[in-house]
């Protein structure tokens, strides 16, 4: 018998870079102690928190009886599994960012906490004697219950509540109404039937689509990547779905990432229509205890497919068989607080650490990606036609210095629309700015009503008369005249709630859809907006990039990108490259059914290059070039970057702070990093903190990490480190 202690590595919500030893508890069952367990323990002040246990060791480097005991095991099975642990490992490593914080961001809201994991399982609904009975037809006042009684008494078994959710949407009151009936129950022990009946897909894929699907179907079970580098309507999400098929018949699971604004419960509605098979489903719309059971479903092997944003690479698979990454170029991916990960970096490594092959895909792919095909570690494959009968927009530059204008919209424009809404098609405006106006000013003496807290103008929001900060997201109430003389104040710049009010007047008997943050803070705003689009309820679209990317709306034959010489002369060295991804997808709106599609760029800079090479010879052109400058430059992808920035109610503060730290890496990395800074962030002062950043930038992956290791011990014993919030950005998409 093995008498050596056994000692639980526990990570906790702190942030505290490592993890912490404990014993287990005087009736704890040794050997069911393992990693991926969650354990309840007392930690600080805290007497009863959350840990999950990394590891299971013999010897502590701390004398044994200093080690507390656990108060109790949480779960009976690890929620958490030995590749999702690893992965978890490597981030803390790769982000230098506190382990136990990454770990807590890996799990589900509901799993942070003490909550019992019994709640999780996946309950399925079946119809009692009675409700076997029911004829659907005479439910004629409740369409929703007559519409599940009828699809239980079709398929004849009961249905799992993860398939009935993904198949009526928000259908949960009505479950419950129909059990009060006595025409429905709940059952959680009955194997609800998971058989997958995989529908055609109704036409025939083109020589392209199939071609990319051999290549990456003979690819499961490797760890290969593939960029799938398709035009916008391309038909890319048909060759995802023609992989995951494969995948299914293998019986393996499918992981799909897509950008915030892509997961639509329209996509999945496409895919439930497709495979009838449980979906689990990952995005922030969700209650805590949904996300908790899509989790559990997907490691426990009942979910087949788990569609879901950013954090749904955090999600445990029982047999992966291949991962998806849509748009893989969206900056959704990166989480800009707290652990700044990539979730399509992370996926890849994930997919090297289980062997499963990863599928990118974009019309307009990031210089990383374009950069590591050249290289030949990403195999590029190429869909460079629209599908089906749609070909591609012509493109219209307006040049609009000195054109009369209807608010934002040029006369040249308006006739545009005119004539396509005459037609019967329909219409979208591109604008990237929610709002009214962007700033409010008075004529007479110059003031600015600008936020004290961030020293950048509010926007002026017309639907609820406030003025709103876009950076600290603060409010207050519209003031009519100038504080300092009392005139009027006027409104400058125009936002999508000022357009939607001129195309109002222009066009008085048209429907006018705006979609924008605004519009869609209530949970099925978007959905319903969308299915008014669908039904050709709405003539004119107006709205920001939720508008812009991913949706097919077939109808549309014109897009109009208002102004287009935003971010023209940016300092961020990656605003060219997002304009031009930003340029192309609006364009990809316009023209994807059978009727051909227009778009008309406004502009003050018609001969502005990144225009005329967009328009002339398209994005992998335009790409090629932006590549060769950063490579001259020695820019990333050419080269790896990392950022430290500190935020300080005191500009002097952070200031000081990075000057202290870049006295520290600059002897240390010996000229093999370079060292940029303390600079003004791109934001100089948000939420009353004066931001300041300093660039490290290495042609040595391995090098840069190694010195930021040493650098972090560093910088964590610097008296200053306490008083500045500060920290790491690595492979920064955005320096703001
Ligand atoms: P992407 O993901 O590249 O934007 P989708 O896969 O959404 O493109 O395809 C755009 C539209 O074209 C969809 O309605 C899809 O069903 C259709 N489609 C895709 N491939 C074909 C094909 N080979 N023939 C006809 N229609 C197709
Ligand atoms: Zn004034
Ligand atoms: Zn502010």
């Amino acid at each position: 018998m093995n008498t050596e202690p056994r000692i639980l590595r526990v990570a906790v919500a702190t942030p505290l870079r490592r993890l912490f030893d404990y014993l287990p508890a005087k009736d704890s069952n040794l050997k069911q102690l393992v990693p991926g367990l969650r354990v309840s323990i007392s930690f600080g002040r805290r007497k009863e928190t959350v840990g999950l246990i990394m590891d299971v060791i013999r010897e502590s480097d701390y004398p044994l009886e200093k080690l507390k005991s656990i108060n109790c095991v949480l779960d009976t099975k690890p929620v958490v599994d030995l590749q999702l642990l690893k992965l978890i490992t490597w981030a803390s490593q790769y982000y230098h960012h506190p382990i136990g914080d990454v770990a807590f961001n890996a799990l589900p809201v509901w799993l942070r906490k003490a909550n019992s994991t019994t709640k999780l399982q996946m309950p399925s609904w079946r119809l009692t004697k009675s409700g076997s009975d029911v004829d659907p037809n005479t439910l004629t006042r409740a369409p929703k219950q007559a519409q599940v009684i009828n699809y239980l008494q079709q398929i004849k078994t009961a249905c799992d509540e993860t398939q009935l959710l993904s198949e009526y949407p928000g259908i949960l009151p009505v479950l419950k109404k129909l059990a009060e009936k006595g025409w429905l129950e709940k059952t959680y022990n009955e194997n609800a039937d998971l058989d997958t009946e995989i529908q055609d897909v109704g036409f025939k894929l083109n020589q392209h689509q199939r071609d990319a699907i051999e290549q990456i179907v003979a690819a499961i079970g490797s760890d290969r990547i593939f960029l799938l580098d398709g035009l916008t309507g391309s038909g890319k999400t048909e060759v995802y779905m023609a992989a995951i098929e494969h995948a299914l018949k293998e019986n393996k699971q499918s992981l799909v990432l897509l950008p915030e604004i892509g997961l639509t419960p329209q996509l999945i509605q496409r895919f439930q229509q497709r495979f009838n098979c449980p979906i689990a489903v990952q995005h922030s719309g969700l209650t805590d205890l949904e996300r908790a059971r899509y989790w559990m479903d997907a490691k426990n092997n009942r979910a087949k497919i788990i569609l879901g944003t950013r954090s749904a690479v955090w999600t445990p698979l029982a047999s992966p068989g291949i991962f998806i990454v849509d748009e893989e170029h969206d900056l959704s991916y990166k989480q800009q607080d707290g652990l700044r990960y990539s979730a399509r970096d992370l996926l890849l490594v994930r997919a090297q650490h289980e062997q499963v092959p990863v599928v990118l895909g974009s019309a307009t792919p990031s210089m990383e990606s374009l950069y590591n095909v050249n290289r030949g570690k990403y195999q590029q494959l190429v869909l460079p036609a629209r599908a089906g009968n749609a070909n591609l927009p012509t493109y219209k530059l307006i040049d609009i210095r000195g054109k009369k204008m209807h608010g934002a919209l040029s006369q040249t424009l308006v006739d545009d629309i005119n004539s396509h809404l005459q037609q019967d098609n329909q219409v979208l405006l591109f604008l990237n700015r929610r709002g009214y106006a962007n700033h409010l000013i008075c004529h007479a003496c110059g003031w600015k009503a600008n936020c004290e807290r961030c020293e950048l103008p509010y926007t002026y929001h017309k639907s609820r008369n406030r003025l709103i900060c876009h950076h600290c997201d603060t409010s207050k109430q519209n003031i009519a005249l100038c504080p300092d003389c009392a005139t009027p104040l006027v409104f400058i710049g125009h936002g999508t709630e000022r357009i939607e009010e001129v195309l109002q007047q222009l066009f008085p008997d048209k429907t006018i859809a705006r979609i924008d943050r605004d519009t869609t803070r209530q949970r099925d705003a978007l959905d319903s907006l969308l299915k008014q689009i669908h039904a050709g309820e709405v003539d004119i679209l107006i709205g920001t990039q939720m508008l812009a990317k991913g949706h097919h709306f077939p109808n549309v034959t014109l897009t109009a990108i208002i102004d287009a010489d935003r971010g023209l002369f940016s300092t961020d060295f990656r605003a060219s490259e997002r304009l031009a991804q930003l340029f192309i997808q609006v364009s990809g709106r316009s023209g994807r059914g059978n009727k051909p599609g227009t778009v008309v760029v406004q502009t003050h800079n018609p001969e502005h290059p990144l225009f005329q090479q967009l328009i002339k010879h398209g994005y992998a052109y335009y790409a090629k070039q932006v590549l060769e400058e950063r490579k001259l430059a020695g820019l990333p992808p050419c080269s790896y970057m990392a950022l430290l920035t500190a935020e300080a109610h005191n500009s002097g503060d952070s200031q000081y702070f990075l000057n202290q730290a870049a006295a520290i890496i600059k002897p240390m990395a010996e000229k093999k990093v370079s060292v940029f800074g303390p600079i003004p962030a791109l934001i100089e002062k948000r939420s009353g903190r004066y931001r300041m950043q300093l660039i490290l930038q290495a042609d040595d992956r391995k090098l840069l990490h190694h010195h930021l290791d040493n650098w972090l011990l560093q910088l964590e014993t610097m008296k200053l480190s306490k008083k500045v919030r500060w920290s790491f950005d690595i492979d920064p998409l955005d320096m703001a």
